[in-house]
């Protein structure tokens, strides 16, 4: 056998599944016919009293299916590769004997639906264990089985919110919701496997008072109302997922499985599907991703200067990854201010069980504040979140290269600044390199990474691999005003600014962008980030292209009333206990009452589609994928749309296949 390995162990099998040459399990057309061959030897084996399934990976279970084909099938291999999982699945659940299945690692989409067809599942309580069916998130729904047995288990109103969600779990999170019968210690994983099987087969709970047709059309519509809030329709695959999980809950399992197929073979046409596809791969492609060069030396006991809300939330990460890492800054005040903010975040991850009490304790006693000049010899990354100023930040490089080791990686977490002026204060300028965060960090997952003229390729594979390490996506840029994202979203928040100065009705221009699929109206972000900080960063990009940029009138006379956004309680709106409500003084600043807005969402869109381009062809970034992907995990960018560039192929605002002929495209696999 290739994948799998069946040992036997007085009248106990355990079937393992490690395919060869990767670091992970997933299901392909193979892998399920060996699974299939060898449940079909167990059935008929009268030795094997009861079957614990298990992983020899050390992180994963079973991270599901093989998504490249399955996104590359035809619509009659697809149809084959579901039937097939229902078969093999189905043979495991017939099986006469108790069946457990040992979760360690990550156990998501199809790995969880095998589990699902077992009689028990325990988890391991390691990092690495993660459950769920996050199929929702690729535009597709959990068709092996798992929108049918799902509810089974936990009943609708349980299975639903995570369903439609894609949600993944950890494992007490898992247990809490009914995922998993047992959360245990690795090193106890197999003995409690075994304690269940003693258990026997499960008796199934057939939950009829809340599966009837007419709470469960009662529960059908409520979540469909919340979806609908939620997404403003514009994702095919949970309303699809809704439909299916409701009309099976009261059906056999076969007419589950039957709507289960039919239902991926519609979402599989959907160019939805294929953008979060595509955007999933790439980003699995970036965290796998490695510049050639020798070895590479891991950056241990980071150094982070400036403690405002970057320099702690970089802090609170990097010490929660496991650096122990030190937070400087020269005010006092503001120094207790940033770590009281550290925390804070390690007691919101306590309070949302994304950390045990004993891991936030750890994580904040690796974290070391000082506003002290302590030596930074031994240091070999630091991460410098000043304020926004070149001349300041000119002024902390020269004085941290004086007192660091000239090995040691001073990066800037600058929104714009250009590097290569930092570089040129320093001796060894190639240690000099942008490591560009995002606001919150803790939420955010992209890190630009900017090189910048004389940054070497050692210094660019050390981080990289650092961002890596700490969980983030990182993508390559070249040292340009703004860089990527900025560069980008900079002219089209302008262009809200000028809309809304001209005479347009703030919640008329933010609810197209959000029926757009921005997760955010361009003025409400505006006021998050403050206008004030927009300000700043927007004046870098006026600087280096006057020709299309400009600061609007109405932004700088905003900035002097005062109304800075939400940190002040106003800005284009008024943030009291309730929703936000235009602001009647910031309406007042407008050059008219009401400029009647026609296909505002298509032009936004479209100055972001083009400066998107004017990246590609100035090769800001390598690859249109990589505007792409950054644009949707820097700033939530549309994902079902693909990202501005995809957006504009789709709509032809480019040339035809601009995109898919671009030179530097390069074939997702
Ligand atoms: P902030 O004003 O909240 O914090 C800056 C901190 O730097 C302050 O606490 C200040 O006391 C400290 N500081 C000033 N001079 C210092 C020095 N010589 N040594 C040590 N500390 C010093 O600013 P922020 O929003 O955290 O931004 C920091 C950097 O990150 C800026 O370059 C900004 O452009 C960039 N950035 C900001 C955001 C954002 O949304 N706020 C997002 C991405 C990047």
């Amino acid at each position: 056998m290739k994948y799998l390995k069946l040992t036997k162990n007085q009248g106990t099998a355990t079937l393992t599944f490690n395919r060869p040459d990767s670091s992970a399990n997933i299901f392909d057309e193979a892998a399920l016919i060996e699974c299939r061959t060898v449940l079909q030897q167990i059935a008929l084996d009268d030795a094997i009293q009861a079957l614990i399934i298990d992983s020899a990976k050390p992180h994963i279970f079973i991270a599901g299916a093989d998504i490249p084909s399955l996104s590359n099938a035809t619509a009659g291999e697809l149809a084959a590769l579901i039937d097939l999982g229902h078969e093999v699945f189905s043979l495991l659940e017939a099986l006469k004997i108790p069946t457990v299945a040992a979760i360690h690692g990550a156990c998501v989409g199809g790995g969880y639906e095998l589990a699902l067809a077992c009689d028990w599942r325990v988890a391991s309580n390691a990092k690495t264990t993660k459950i769920g069916l996050p199929e929702t998130q690729l535009g597709i729904l959990p068709a092996w089985g798992g929108s049918t047995r799902l509810p089974q288990l936990i009943t609708l109103p349980k299975a639903l919110p995570l369903i439609l969600a894609g949600k993944t779990l950890s494992a007490s999170a898992a247990k809490r919701k009914g995922l998993v019968d047992q959360v245990v210690h690795q090193a106890h994983l197999k003995k409690v496997a075994l304690k269940y099987l003693q258990k026997g087969k499960r008796n199934k709970d057939t939950h009829n008072i809340i599966h009837n047709s007419a709470s469960v059309k009662m529960i059908e519509a409520t979540a469909r109302k919340d979806l609908m809030r939620k997404t403003r329709g514009l994702y095919p695959a949970p309303l699809k997922a809704l439909e299916v999980v409701c009309n099976s809950v009261t059906q056999p399992h076969e007419v589950g499985f039957r709507l289960e197929r039919d239902a991926i073979i519609t979402l599989a046409s959907k160019p939805a599907t294929s953008h979060l596809i595509d955007l999933f791969l790439l980003s699995e492609r970036a965290k796998k991703l490695k510049i050639q060069t020798g070895s590479v030396r891991e950056l241990a006991a980071p150094v982070v200067i400036g403690s405002g809300i970057m320099g702690s939330g970089i802090g609170y990460w990097l010490s929660s990854r496991g650096y122990p890492t030190l937070v400087q800054d020269i005010h006092d005040t503001a120094l207790a201010q940033g770590v009281q903010r550290i925390k804070q975040h390690y007691k919101k991850a306590q309070s949302r069980h994304i950390m045990t009490p004993a891991e936030a304790h750890a994580g904040f006693d690796r974290l070391h504040a000082s506003s002290q000049r302590l030596p930074l010899q031994n240091r070999d990354l630091i991460i410098e979140a000043a304020v926004e100023d070149l001349d300041l930040k000119k002024k902390i490089f020269a004085d941290l290269s004086a007192r660091c080791s000239s090995e040691c990686i001073l990066a800037t977490n600058t929104s714009a600044l250009p590097i290569y002026e930092l570089a040129d204060v320093i001796k060894n300028p190639s240690r000099v390199v942008g490591l560009h965060f995002f606001n919150p960090v803790h939420r955010m997952p992209l890190v630009e990474i900017v090189r910048a003229p004389t940054t070497s390729d050692t210094t660019l594979a050390e981080v990289l691999r650092f961002v890596q390490k700490i969980g983030k996506i990182p993508i390559i840029v070249k040292d340009s005003p703004g860089f990527l994202v900025n560069r980008i979203l900079v002219p089209y928040l302008l262009e809200a600014c000028k809309l809304f100065a001209a005479g347009g009705d703030p919640v008329e221009i933010d609810e197209a962008m959000l029926d757009f699929g921005m997760p955010m109206g361009p003025l409400r972000l505006l006021d998050e980030v403050g206008l004030d900080v927009g300000k700043h960063v927007a004046e870098t990009l006026v600087a280096a292209f006057p020709d299309r940029m400009s600061l609007p009138a109405m932004m700088v006379a905003m900035i002097e009333k005062g109304f800075l956004g939400r940190k002040v309680g106003q800005g284009f709106y008024i943030y009291g206990k309730d929703q936000p409500e235009p602001n009647p003084e910031a309406l007042a600043l407008r050059e008219a009452e009401h400029l009647p807005l026609h296909s505002v969402a298509a032009q936004l869109a479209e100055l972001m589609s083009d400066e998107a381009a004017r990246c590609l062809d100035e090769d800001i970034a390598n690859s249109p994928e990589d505007i792409d992907l950054a644009m949707v995990l820097g700033t939530g960018y549309a994902p079902f749309r693909g990202g501005p560039l995809r957006y504009a192929d789709d709509l032809r605002l480019i040339s035809p296949g601009f995109y898919r002929d671009h030179p530097h495209h390069r074939m997702v696999s």
